[in-house]
């Protein structure tokens, strides 16, 4: 099987692999214990911390480790909103192309913690402007949450620039950087940003460990989202899982080496190139990035596609089956995308073990079942 979906989960890094297995066998103890076995787990705990921060110009006492992703756009809003500091500043803003899990904590805040939410949309190009932005501020602004890399798309939001509006108007920022991190250059200095989200599995390391940034985090009052024993300093509680951690720090080590490899391959130009010469007709969906993007084919059928080759390709669709109907991604349908063009969308994305003959296996297939 040809695995053309990087997006939901990077394969894990045969580094990443081995720090695992290293750390499951050599440090049993609790990295909490006080003896020399738990120290000796911490430390290892506290280089991988200093790799994540150094990845994006933050301080080691700014980056608390959560089970993923998901769990740090929760605790960035829901953090933020519980603040004392937040109690007269309740309007939040969030992009229509967030990840499900951010709209989640968005309408999960507007229900139970008296919060408004506005979206901002993006421009055709699948891009949130800072222009958007600027037209939905409200005087009681607190946070602003923009994705960096949009998942679905591949196609990269100005952060620099919102973070510039933000920081003008006094409003905190929080960036989703799950897809973008050591893909694009990030630093939070740079991006005036507050919170920052990552996920392990992105970037070829583990399922289930995660990192979020918390601007001077020592300096806040913050109100964890897990209660628990005191760990990361009382904000997110249970066990540090130290083997995820370490090998999440052996991911970041290794993924830019594997990136790069796979920017030299040039796939989606390949790609292209190949559809082209085959006749079939495409259209790309956003200013994406090379390794992640959307692709409709208005004249394939593509549920036919999906159905005949799946044993030959892992590909995610751009539309999601709700009971009977089918429906587009809320991200297509944010960019304007009626049903029946999200029904032939294709999400691709790569990884740097694939080779250009699994890529001209695919355009043959999407020829194959595209109407002359
Ligand atoms: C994968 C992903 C998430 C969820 O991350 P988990 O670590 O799986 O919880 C959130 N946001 C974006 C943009 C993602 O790509």
């Amino acid at each position: 099987m040809i695995y053309f979906d990087s997006a939901a989960s990077y394969p894990l890094l045969p580094e990443a692999l081995d720090e695992l297995q290293r750390c499951f066998k050599e440090h049993p103890a609790n990295p909490s214990s006080a003896h020399l076995a738990g120290e000796a787990a911490a430390k290892k705990i506290e280089d991988a911390r200093e790799l994540i921060a150094d990845a994006i110009g933050a301080l080691p006492s700014e980056i608390v480790f959560t089970s993923g992703a998901t769990e740090s756009n929760n605790l960035a809003l829901k953090s933020h909103f519980y603040e004392p500091a937040s109690k007269d500043k309740r309007h939040l803003v969030i992009s229509s192309i967030e990840h499900k899990c951010v709209h989640a904590v968005a309408d999960y805040l507007q229900r139970t913690a008296n919060v408004n939410v506005s979206l901002i949309h993006p421009n055709t190009k699948g891009i949130v402007t800072p222009e958007a932005l600027e037209r939905v501020l409200e005087n009681d602004t607190s946070l602003v949450s923009v994705m960096h890399l949009n998942n679905e798309l591949g196609t990269a939001n100005p952060i620099e620039e919102i973070g510039a509006l933000c920081f003008e108007r006094g409003i905190k920022l929080h960036t989703d950087a799950a897809q973008s991190f050591l893909k694009l250059p990030i630093d939070v200095d740079d991006m005036n940003l507050d919170y920052l989200s990552l996920s392990a599995h992105k970037i070829g390391g583990p399922k289930g460990i995660g990192a979020v940034y918390i601007r001077d985090r020592r300096a806040r009052d913050i109100e964890p989202v897990i209660h628990g024993a005191g760990q990361e300093e009382g904000l997110r509680g249970g066990t540090l899982a130290t083997p995820l951690i370490t090998s999440f720090g052996a991911a970041v080590k290794h993924f830019p080496a594997a990136y790069r490899k796979l920017q030299a391959l040039q796939l989606k130009s390949h790609l292209l190139n190949r559809l082209e010469s085959l006749g079939v007709p495409f259209q790309i969906n956003g200013e994406s990035i090379d390794s992640l993007f959307s692709i409709t084919l208005p004249n394939t059928d593509v549920s036919r596609l999906l159905r005949e080759t799946g044993r030959q390709f892992i590909l995610a669709t751009g539309s999601a089956c709700s009971s009977k109907e089918i429906q587009a991604s809320h991200v297509l349908i944010a960019i304007g995308m009626q049903r029946n063009m999200a029904e032939r969308t294709l999400r691709i994305s790569f990884h740097h073990t694939l080779v250009p003959d699994n890529v001209d296996r695919l355009a043959e297939s999407m020829a194959f079942f595209t109407r002359r």
